[in-house]
């Protein structure tokens, strides 16, 4: 039993993002559980620290945009290092 002064949430606002951290955590318990676990893998994208189901063996990115900023900084360091070449 409670004494002295206590706060409870009751506001309409806190009961719905309440509901839906509930949703979200239950969402988190049943991806980390269920049958894709072993499919979960990190983002090798620097600094991207997203996690991503792995829905074909070569995928290594978890979006389009890590792949493109990936492929767009090895070709900078082609590049660069091909006119450094050159240069010296
Ligand atoms: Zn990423």
């Amino acid at each position: 039993m409670q004494s002295g002064f206590s706060r409870r949430a009751e506001h309409p606002v806190t009961q719905v993002v309440e509901h839906v951290m509930a949703v979200i955590a239950d969402d988190a318990a049943s991806l980390l559980t269920g049958e894709q676990a072993p499919q979960l893998a990190p983002c090798e994208a620097d600094p991207c620290q997203r996690f991503f189901v792995r829905t074909h063996a070569r995928r290594q990115w978890c979006s389009t945009r890590c792949g493109d900023r990936v492929r767009a900084a090895r070709a900078y360091t082609r590049k660069r290092s091909l006119h450094n070449a050159q240069t010296v």
